[in-house]
């Protein structure tokens, strides 16, 4: 039997943050449930921050609402404080993406606060969770390469997962924000958790941006360290607000073709699946991100399908 791959789709969350053009609630929900028909098992739908600072996610108690008609499927909602917290739990959502910065500059940037404080917030967080029986999954932005930091040291990221380990058990995923990571930094990372931490490298997930090309290459170290989860949103939508013209996150449609193709079990139907990138294509003016819709349906991404003759 083949290897299970868990795929994370962060479309509505991740991939319209830093969309302008607002994207209604019926429109997120008719592509989560196209992402729940091609099979994907677990979603990032909304996150709990002020709309003050992301408008496009003002609708989440609503996202709530409508995605307690899905059954079968793991909603997460990101959390950024303790009123994110309050928001989300009293909207149903039982599982939580709680935000650190390896970088301090971009957690005081991104959060208001440091990274050591984000700490104190994460044992706080962990204690109201394991009360209110939620899961949460921590998530490590810029744990490869900063916006104003530079380059994050394999280092860096292996003392932050000691200090969160000491205060929660959660699961953690580490994010290369502005997609600026190479692979090598990614199997140091994951030889370092290991030998240093003793930490089971299924504790750990990936998240990576495609800004330079490279989230595939680096979800191959991640596999080949034993990582068995990984981020990604439909037509590669998303970006960093600090990376002006950074294009969005690893395609959900290119991860899987390349995660079928060598071999791994995840359970998504291709062509389902190029349905929600066809729709979630939509929601940008951008030109497409990602390359499996180009290549499957280019007449999807505006391009003028060739004649079959013309094929070489
Ligand atoms: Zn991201």
């Amino acid at each position: 039997m083949s290897e299970r791959v868990n795929v994370v789709d962060v479309t509505p969350r991740d991939g319209l943050q830093n969309e302008k053009e607002i994207v209604s609630t019926r429109d997120k929900l008719l592509l989560i449930e196209k992402l729940a028909l091609a099979g994907i098992r677990e979603i990032q739908a909304t996150s709990f921050v002020h709309p003050r600072w992301v408008p496009q996610m003002a609708d989440a108690e609503a996202v709530a609402v409508g995605i307690q008609r899905f059954s079968g499927i793991r909603f997460s909602a990101l959390v950024p404080n303790l009123k994110g917290y309050e928001r989300a739990i009293a909207s149903g959502i039982r599982f939580l993406e709680f935000v650190i910065a390896v970088s301090d500059t971009f957690n005081h940037k991104n959060l208001n606060r440091s990274t050591a404080e984000s700490l104190e917030l994460l044992t706080q967080v962990t204690k109201l969770a394991q009360q209110d029986d939620v899961e949460i999954r921590v998530g490590f932005s810029t744990a490869f390469h900063c916006p104003f930091e530079g380059e994050i040291s394999a280092r860096a990221v292996v003392d932050l997962l000691r200090a969160t380990r000491e205060r929660s058990p959660w699961r953690i995923a580490i994010c290369d924000t502005n997609g600026m990571a190479y692979p090598d930094q990614v199997t140091e990372v994951l030889v370092l958790a290991k030998s240093e931490l003793k930490m089971p490298v299924t504790e750990l997930a990936l998240h990576f941006h495609d800004t330079y090309g490279r989230g595939l290459a680096n979800t191959l170290a991640g596999l080949e360290g034993g990582v068995r989860e990984f981020d990604s949103t439909t037509a590669g939508l998303g970006g960093c607000p600090y990376c002006p013209g950074a294009s969005g996150n690893l395609a959900t449609e290119d991860l899987v073709a390349f995660l079928d193709g060598m071999g791994y079990e995840t359970g998504i139907d291709m062509e389902k699946l190029l349905d929600a990138a066809e729709f979630a294509n939509g929601f940008t003016s951008r030109p497409y991100q990602g390359h499996l819709l180009l290549a499957k349906r280019a007449g999807a991404c505006g391009v003028k399908q060739p004649k079959e003759s013309q094929l070489a």
